[in-house]
């Protein structure tokens, strides 16, 4: 891959100039598939000082020029697309058809979401019926820093530069030091879709560095930040020098509340969803509550699908889940399922170790803990490993309950038939994001959390809402243009 130890800053790829090297690890084998740049203040002064330039162009561009800008965008991302899908399914695991589909469909997704988005949204309005001399005006906040983790990266950069351009910020975007390849075809896209120099800028960097440096900056007027709620704590109060908008999407730990009365393929459906991505996905649905008069039988379904559940090298072709990202994730990842088994939870599916015939590679076993109580870590912590916890409840009351006695809030999932009592669950259920019977939310739906998931959404009008400033204007002449 070119470009891989450069930035790109103010329209063009640039060597660093400070900073260090690193080394980008396929999960699958342990070798080193790429050489990055760290970089070092003085890259990050570089990229933000082009993105705080550029802004007073980019701002006063109209809503046709940003759409056809996007469309061009789209148009290069869609010929780029499988490229993309090994890019990510090299550097951070993802299995290579799911790659190309989901991960980098992700990326295609948003896209088309934020252009359809744009289209309809109003920057300019009355602030009532009766008021026309009261104006609403919606204006870019500035210049942006994106902080992205590596666990859908397509995904979260999508959800972040394509608002950012839509609304008229300016920004730079520091992808995860994991999954830094896909961050740098992304700006290769940018800049054949021909972006105006500075609009965008991407260095790589790590959270001490570049990651700290944005978050302080004078000059970067919102950092918009998915990961670790350890590191938007970090970014929280690193930004609050400057008073910096802080629009967050931290971890989770999704409860799916199974009723006796859900359908058929409800436990396994749930297990699969927990294991997808190699369980690294901050919605997941971790913990299982089932209904006791169906808990046995989920917890022997639940434990099938696990047993079922191929885990392969990334590089294959096929429906199986890949390793987890890094040596560290899979450390994290072991002391995890350890810790359940001494807390008690009884392990009826995977367990400690990697899985069979797989010696190398960052590899875990799809594991079920059952018999869980929500006092344990495996039920409290956000383990991003495909690690399913299972308790029983006996009333509607105590599943949401348990559902909500957590430190988290981001998507919680519901299994019945009962539309009565799905809706009525699902209003109780302190979460940004509720999932029924499977049926995913259309594009465009907000996507955030509560509580320690985090304080932005994204995605839709609102995605675009968290990139703007409001301006009240009175006196306005509602007769001029
Ligand atoms: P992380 O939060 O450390 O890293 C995510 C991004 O933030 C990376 O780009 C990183 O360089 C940057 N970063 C880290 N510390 C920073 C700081 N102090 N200031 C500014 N930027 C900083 O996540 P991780 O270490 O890669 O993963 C650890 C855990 O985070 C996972 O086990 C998982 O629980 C959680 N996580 C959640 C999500 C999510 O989508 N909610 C995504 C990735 C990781």
């Amino acid at each position: 891959m070119q470009n891989e130890r450069k930035f790109y800053i103010n329209g063009a790829w640039v060597d660093p100039r400070g900073g260090t090297d690193l080394d980008v690890i396929n999960p699958s084998t342990e070798d080193v598939c790429a050489t990055i740049s760290l970089g070092g203040e003085a890259d990050t002064n570089a990229a933000v000082a082009a993105a705080k330039a550029a802004f007073d162009g980019w701002s006063q561009t109209s809503k046709d020029e940003r759409l056809a800008l996007m469309e061009k965008i789209l148009e290069v991302y869609m010929r780029r697309s499988d490229e993309m899908g090994e890019t990510i399914s090299r550097e951070m695991g993802a299995p290579a058809d799911m790659s190309k589909t989901a991960q980098s469909g992700s990326g295609s997704g948003h896209i088309k979401a934020f252009l359809r988005a744009l289209k309809h949204f109003e920057f300019e309005r009355d602030l009532r019926e009766n008021t026309p001399n009261d104006r609403i005006i919606y204006e870019p906040i500035g210049v942006c820093g994106l902080i992205t983790p590596w666990n859908w990266p397509m995904n979260q950069i999508a959800l972040k530069v394509m608002p950012a351009l839509a609304t008229g910020c300016t920004m730079v975007l520091k992808p995860s030091e994991l999954s830094p390849l896909s961050g740098i075809l992304f700006a290769d896209i940018i800049h054949e879709a021909g972006v105006p120099a500075g609009v965008f800028n991407m260095i790589n960097g790590d959270g001490p560095g570049v990651g700290t440096q944005l978050s302080g900056h004078p000059d970067v007027d919102m950092i918009s930040f998915t990961g670790s709620t350890r590191a938007g704590i970090a970014i929280s109060k690193n930004a609050a020098d400057t008073l910096k908008r802080v629009s967050l999407e931290l971890g989770g730990k999704g409860a799916n509340i199974v009723f006796a009365d859900a359908g058929e393929k409800a436990v396994k459906q749930g297990a699969a969803r927990c294991f997808n991505n190699t369980g690294q996905s901050c919605n997941a649905p971790t913990r299982m509550l089932v209904e006791r008069s169906r808990y046995d039988e989920a917890v022997q379904q639940a434990k099938e699908q696990a047993d079922a559940t191929v885990v392969d090298l990334a590089s294959k072709e096929g429906r199986h889940i890949g390793p987890l990202v890094s040596q560290m994730q899979f450390d994290k990842v072991q002391n995890l399922i350890d810790k359940g088994i001494k807390e008690g939870a009884r392990l009826v599916a995977g367990g400690l170790g990697r899985p069979e015939g797989l010696n190398r590679g960052y590899f875990v076993r799809p594991t079920v803990f059952a018999d869980c109580n929500n006092d344990m870590t495996v039920m409290r912590e956000e383990i991003f490993g495909p690690v399913l916890s299972m308790m029983p409840f006996d009333s509607e009351e105590e599943a949401i309950r348990i559902a909500n006695d957590t430190d988290y809030g981001l998507t919680n999932y519901v299994q019945t038939t009962d539309g009565e009592k799905a809706n009525r669950v699902a209003r109780r259920l302190r979460s940004g994001m509720v999932d029924m019977n499977g049926q995913a939310r259309s594009s465009g739906s907000p996507f955030g959390g509560y509580k320690q998931s985090g304080n932005g959404r994204e995605g839709g009008e609102w995605g675009m809402e968290e990139f703007l400033e409001v301006k009240a204007i009175g006196g306005w002449f509602a007769d001029a243009p």
